[in-house]
C-alpha cells in the first residue's frame, strides 16, 4: 500500500501550478519559510542560516521561486526556478512527494472534481480498517483555520514559542493561528486523510476548547505525510510540537483517549511501520496508550509506549528541560516492544530522523 500513495491520483505538474498560482506566499509560509522573509531582500536562509544569502524572487506569490546563495542555487538538486523547487528545498522531500504535499495542501481531493474518484477510492480502501471515523465535515474549517492563521503575528507565534519552549517553525508547521476574538492559540485538527475538521483553541488562561461539533481529530504538521520510518503519537499539540522541535516526526492526538480510528488510519495512510505512543504517566495516559497500541498492532510491525520524565511531566516538560532525541532513542530500546511488536516479514527501517 505504501509504494501507491501518491502514485496513481495527482494532477499534473502543470495542473498543480496553475493551482498554485497566486498562491505561493501561504504555500512557502506553510512549508515554513517565515513571511517576512519572502520580501524580495535578502535574508538568513531558513535552512542553512546565514545573514543574507536567501531571497525570494520576484513575482513571490504568482511563482513561488526562491533561493539561497549557499543551499539552493544553480547547479543544487533540485535548482531554483519555480514554486515547486523550492517546496522541494524546503521540505526535504523527494519530486513525488512534493507534489503529494502540494495536492494535499491544495484540497485537491475536495476540488478537482475529475480527480476525486480515484483519491476517494484511495481513502476508503485505507480508513475501511477502522471504520468509526466521524463522518464528512459540513464546515469549512479549513479555511477559518487560514484565517486565524493569518491573524498570527510573527512576535506572537515567537512568544507562543518560547513560552511553550518549542520552536517557532513547528508552530508553523503545526499551522498554529490566532483568534482576536476568541482571545486564543487556534490549533487545527485533521483527520486522516489530512482534511481540516476542527479547531482546538487555548486561551491565555490555559482554557481549552474546541470548534468541531464533537468530532476529535489529530495534530498533524505540514511535510509529515511522506516517508518516515518511524512516528511519535503525543498526547496534545504542544507534546507533538515539543518532539518536532528536536528533530523527532510527530503527530498529537486530542486527548489520550481522543481519535483513535484516526490515528491508525493515519499511520495506515502514511504507511509508517514503527511507532511509539507518547503516554503521560497517569493511568488514563497509560490505559488511553495501551488501548491505542492494540488497535496499531494491526497497521504496524513495531508499537512501543514511553513515558518521558517524571511522574507529573509530560513529554514538553521533558524535552524543556533538556531531553533530546538521544532521550528518546533511549527510552525506546527500554520499552517492552515484546507484547506489542508484531515483526512482519519486513524488516523494521533504519532509524532516520525527520528531514527539516
Ligand atoms: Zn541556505
Amino acid at each position: 500500500m505504501s509504494e501507491q500513495r501518491y502514485s496513481i491520483s495527482l494532477p499534473s505538474v502543470e495542473e498543480l501550478k496553475a493551482l498554485a498560482a497566486g498562491r505561493w506566499f501561504d504555500i512557502l509560509i506553510a512549508a515554513g519559510i517565515d513571511a517576512d522573509k519572502l520580501d524580495g531582500r535578502g535574508h538568513a536562509c531558513p535552512k542553512c542560516g546565514g545573514r543574507d544569502r536567501f531571497a525570494a524572487f520576484p513575482n513571490i506569490n504568482g511563482r513561488g521561486a526562491v533561493h539561497c546563495r549557499h543551499c539552493f542555487t544553480r547547479g543544487c538538486d533540485p535548482s531554483p526556478g519555480d514554486g515547486i523547487a523550492s517546496l522541494q528545498w524546503i521540505l526535504g522531500l523527494d519530486f513525488r512527494a512534493t507534489l503529494g504535499w502540494l495536492a494535499d495542501w491544495l484540497g485537491i481531493k475536495q476540488e478537482s472534481k475529475s480527480r476525486i474518484e480515484l483519491v476517494a477510492r484511495r481513502t476508503v480502501t485505507s480508513e475501511r480498517l477502522v471504520s468509526s471515523e466521524p463522518p464528512e465535515p459540513v464546515f469549512d474549517f479549513d479555511d477559518l483555520a487560514r484565517q486565524f492563521f493569518c491573524e498570527m503575528s510573527r512576535e506572537r507565534r515567537e512568544s507562543l514559542a518560547k513560552r511553550l519552549s518549542v520552536e517557532s517553525r513547528t508552530l508553523v508547521r503545526l499551522r498554529v493561528g490566532y483568534s482576536e476574538q476568541g482571545q486564543a492559540t487556534t490549533w487545527p485538527m485533521v483527520d486522516s486523510g489530512g482534511r481540516c475538521i476542527g479547531i482546538r483553541m487555548r486561551g491565555h488562561d490555559g482554557n481549552k476548547w474546541s470548534f468541531s461539533g464533537g468530532r476529535g481529530g489529530l495534530f498533524v504538521p505540514d511535510g509529515i505525510a511522506t516517508s518516515i520510518d518511524r512516528l511519535f503519537i503525543c498526547e496534545g499539540p504542544t507534546d507533538a510540537a515539543a518532539l518536532l522541535s528536536i528533530g523527532l516526526p510527530a503527530i498529537g492526538r486530542p486527548s489520550c483517549q481522543g481519535a483513535m480510528p484516526a490515528t491508525v488510519n493515519f499511520v495506515r495512510r502514511i504507511g509508517c511501520h514503527d511507532v511509539a505512543i507518547v503516554a503521560d504517566h497517569d493511568e488514563a495516559g497509560q490505559n488511553g496508550a495501551t488501548r491505542l497500541a492494540r488497535l496499531l498492532v494491526t497497521v504496524a510491525n513495531t508499537v512501543r509506549i514511553i513515558t518521558p520524565g517524571s511522574p507529573g511531566d509530560d513529554a514538553r516538560k521533558f524535552i524543556a528541560e533538556g531531553g533530546n532525541a538521544f532521550d528518546f532513542d533511549a527510552m525506546l530500546a527500554d520499552a517492552d516492544a515484546l507484547m506489542l511488536a508484531i515483526r512482519r516479514s519486513v524488516p523494521t527501517p533504519k532509524r532516520n530522523a525527520e528531514r527539516n
